[in-house]
């Protein structure tokens, strides 16, 4: 079979939508593929820091203005608090708000893009077989694709990645996991005597819940997005129990817990070289996410849109696409997954002497830890990585 596409991606999250974008933008023929129809709902807290805004202001001409007044992001709010249980460890505004926003509305929203930009999606098309060195996916009814080059957007449970020959073991031991639900802000629940975080209009984050993992309250407009991640083989079946208890601290009832989705979350096993022949894998199919609060929104948009200026150096000046590629993840990516990996050991290994250590870390960062958070500064020793917003 020869390629029908210069680039088939399957999976039309951030990570897919953004190579997708940065490929039809610069007129090459793209084929995205996902199994659900859009608009879908994807388990997630929906907390953007400014450089997942960033991204999406240079590749797709968005601003964080626009996309408040459209409604993709719903709330935007510069105050914080982190607890360790009940204790507040740390509360006050950041120099940059934090963004909020359904998934179920910012991918589809992302997608349109990348349809308008000229991609040819198709929704409704699980892929089930994969073929990476030939770039080539077969449908659930049958139908195959190739493209010259192909990129695996589709998640945590990748089959394109299943498909390349990569440390399964490995992959399994650095897994995560999380549970969440999304209590209407109508619920009656709120009315009664909860906690006041449940009230409060900043985003609050709790340490001493879980021994390698961490507890949120995230107020989007119409709903608080609770929930529970951390580091899987850790915890196994203990997930459930913690986060029980946790919901239970909040004032609401368990069964909440009880009744909650859960989802895998990449959490420290990054591929260092996330390709194989001419197949790329990008946001959390790479295991691209940072390892210490969970966020993979910026690396599924920066991994997708470094992908696509690789491959878009491939197709129109015969480039190396994976020296391309490993060089961006080398200089954007990389570093902030390994060095948030080593604060986390170090912030979760001295939990067991209670809120002192954290106390003491969050303090004596001050407002350098808030830009790191969003990305103006590297994890890696705090240095500057980026000018930062115009305020
Ligand atoms: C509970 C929870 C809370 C989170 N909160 C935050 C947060 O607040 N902020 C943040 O930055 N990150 C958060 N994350 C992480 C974030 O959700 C992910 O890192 C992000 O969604 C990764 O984007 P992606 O495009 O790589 O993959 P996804 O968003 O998972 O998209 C993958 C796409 O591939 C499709 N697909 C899968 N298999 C196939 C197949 N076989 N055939 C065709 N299509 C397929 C799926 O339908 C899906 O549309 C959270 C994660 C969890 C679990």
């Amino acid at each position: 079979m020869t390629a029908t596409h210069d680039v088939v991606i399957v999976g039309a999250g951030p990570a897919g939508s953004t190579a997708a974008q940065v490929l039809a933008q610069k007129g090459f023929s793209v084929l995205v593929l996902d199994k659900a129809a859009f608009p879908r709902d994807k388990l997630c807290a929906g907390l953007l820091t400014w450089k997942a805004v960033d991204v999406l202001e240079r590749v797709f001409a968005e601003t964080p203005e626009g996309l408040l007044a459209t409604g993709v992001f719903n709330t935007a709010t510069p105050g914080y608090r982190i607890r360790f249980r009940d204790r507040t460890i740390a509360a006050g505004e950041m120099f940059y708000p934090f963004h909020l926003t359904a998934r179920r509305v910012f991918d589809k929203h992302l997608l349109d893009r990348a349809v308008k930009a000229g991609a040819d999606v198709r929704q409704e098309c699980r892929v089930v077989s994969v073929d990476p060195a030939r770039a080539s996916v077969r449908l659930d009814d049958g139908r195959e694709f190739r493209g010259r080059h192909l990129v695996g957007a589709d998640g945590v449970g990748s089959i394109v990645r299943a498909a390349c020959p990569f440390d399964r073991s490995a992959w399994k031991a650095g897994l995560g996991g999380a549970m969440e639900f999304y209590l209407p802000r109508t619920d009656p629940l709120l009315a009664g005597k909860v906690h006041e975080d449940l009230r409060a209009p900043n985003p609050t984050v709790y340490a001493g819940f879980l021994r390698a993992g961490y507890g949120w309250v995230f107020p989007h407009k119409e709903h608080l997005a609770i929930g529970i991640g951390g580091h899987s083989a850790r915890h196994a079946k203990d997930f459930r129990p913690r986060f029980r208890e946790f919901v239970e601290f909040l004032g609401l009832p368990a069964s909440l817990a009880d009744k909650a989705k859960g989802h895998g979350l990449p959490y420290g096993n990054y591929l260092q070289a996330p390709w194989h022949g001419p197949t790329m894998l990008v946001g959390d199919a790479a295991g691209l996410v940072e390892t210490l609060f969970g966020e993979g929104i910026y690396y599924a948009l920066r991994s997708g849109e470094l992908a696509g200026e690789a491959l878009a150096a491939a197709l129109s000046r015969g480039a190396d696409p994976t020296a391309v590629y490993g060089k961006g993840l080398r200089r954007d990516i990389l570093p902030e997954l390994v060095w948030s990996r080593k604060l986390r050991r170090l912030l979760y290994a001295s939990q067991s002497w209670g809120f002192l250590p954290l106390l003491c870390f969050v303090r004596g960062g001050g407002r350098l830890l808030g830009e790191m958070v969003h990305g103006v500064r590297s994890y890696r020793l705090l240095l500057r990585r980026a000018a930062g917003p115009k305020i």
